[in-house]
C-alpha cells in the first residue's frame, strides 16, 4: 500500500518538533549533521523529559517573523506533499516571544500556513512548567483568534513532573471562555492523568495510551466518544512503549475506543504520517479501511462545523 498517496488527516503535530533539518541548519548556522544530532531524538530516549531537550534548537531559531513564516509554510508543504488534507498544528506561542508579541507570533505562523493550499487550524499549547497567568494568556489568545485559524488550546510539556491535576483552574477558565481543548495525558504519567483530563472536560486526549491499565476508564472513554490522538513512534522513543509491536493501540482499537494516528513531531521523531501508517500495517496488519476509520474518527472529534466535516470525509473517500 502506498500510504503517501492515501489521503489523510493529522490532529497532533507540533510545529517546533517538525522543522526541516536543512532549514534548522541554515537558520542556526550549523551543519546538517549538527542539526540532526541536536534535533532528532534517538530511537530510545530515557524518558519524555529527555525527548523534550530536542526542542531547544528549533525554538532558538523560531524567534523572528520571517523564520516562523518560513517554518510554518514548509510544514504545510510537507503535509500536503504526503496528501494530508487537513491538519491541526500545535505550538506554544510563549516560547517564541524573545523579540515578538504573542499576536505577532500567531500572525506569522498563520501567514506561513496561508502560503500553502491546505486546510489547517492551529492549536495553541500551554506549557506545564508555565505559570497560571501566562497559560491563561494563551486561552485569551485562542479566543481572540477563534474565527481566524485557531481552533483551541492544548497542555504540553513534562507530564511526569507537572501533574495534570495541577491545572483544574486553567481548564475551568477555558470552559468559561468557550475555548475548546485537547490535553496531553497518559504519556509520561498514568491513568490518573487521563482521568483528570477527562474530569476537566477534554473530549480529545494527546496520547492517552496508558489508559490500557484501567478497564473502567477505557469503558468510559469508549462510551463518551473521547478520541485518543495516538503517536506510535514518539511513544517508543519516550519509552512509554518498548516497540511498535507492543503498542497498546491494537488493544484500544479492538476494545472499541476511537483513536487517530499522528506523528507528534516529524523531525524530533524522524517520521512522517505515511511512515506511521506503514509501521502500524507491519505490526498489526491494519488495512486501508482501518486507516479510513481512524481518519474519520479524527474528523468527527474536531471542532469543525458539520459541513466542514462532511466535506473532508467525502474527500477522504474519494481516495
Ligand atoms: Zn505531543
Amino acid at each position: 500500500m502506498n500510504y503517501k498517496k492515501m489521503k489523510k488527516v493529522e490532529l497532533h503535530v507540533h510545529l517546533d518538533g517538525s522543522v526541516r533539518v536543512p532549514t534548522l541548519a541554515e537558520l542556526a548556522g550549523i551543519t546538517i549533521e549538527e542539526a540532526n544530532a541536536k534535533a532528532v531524538a534517538p530511537l530510545k530516549c530515557h524518558n519524555l523529559a529527555d525527548y523534550l531537550t530536542r526542542f531547544e534548537l528549533p525554538i532558538s531559531v523560531m524567534q523572528t517573523k520571517e523564520n516562523l513564516i518560513r517554518i510554518a509554510s514548509e510544514l504545510a508543504m510537507d503535509l500536503k506533499d504526503e496528501n494530508v488534507i487537513y491538519a491541526e498544528i500545535r505550538f506554544a506561542p510563549h516560547q517564541h516571544t524573545s523579540a515578538l508579541t504573542l499576536e505577532e507570533v500567531v500572525d506569522a505562523v498563520l501567514e506561513g500556513l496561508a502560503k500553502v493550499d491546505l486546510k489547517t487550524n492551529l492549536i495553541l499549547s500551554m506549557m506545564r512548567n508555565d505559570s497560571l497567568e501566562r497559560n491563561k494568556q494563551i486561552i485569551d489568545l485562542a479566543k481572540k483568534y477563534e474565527d481566524d485559524g485557531v481552533i483551541g488550546v492544548d497542555l504540553a510539556g513534562d507530564e511526569a513532573t507537572y501533574k495534570t491535576s495541577f491545572f483544574e483552574g486553567l481548564f475551568a477558565y477555558a470552559k468559561e471562555k468557550g475555548v475548546k481543548y485537547t490535553i496531553h495525558a497518559g504519556e509520561a504519567d498514568g491513568e490518573v492523568s487521563i482521568a483528570d483530563a477527562i474530569r476537566f472536560g477534554a473530549k480529545r486526549i494527546g496520547h492517552g495510551i496508558r489508559i490500557i491499565s484501567s478497564p473502567q476508564l477505557m469503558e468510559y472513554v469508549k462510551e463518551n466518544n473521547i478520541l485518543l490522538e495516538v503517536c506510535p513512534t514518539s511513544n517508543v522513543q519516550t519509552n512509554v512503549v518498548s516497540e511498535i509491536k507492543e503498542h497498546p493501540i491494537n488493544r484500544l482499537v479492538h476494545s472499541g475506543i476511537k483513536v487517530c494516528i499522528n506523528t507528534d513531531n516529524r523531525t524530533v521523531s524522524n517520521t512522517t504520517l505515511s511512515d506511521e501508517y506503514a509501521r502500524l500495517n507491519q505490526a498489526f496488519d491494519y488495512t486501508e479501511k482501518d486507516f479510513m476509520t481512524f481518519n474519520i474518527n479524527a474528523i468527527n472529534a474536531t471542532s469543525l462545523t458539520d459541513e466542514e466535516k462532511a466535506s473532508l470525509i467525502n474527500e477522504l473517500k474519494s481516495n
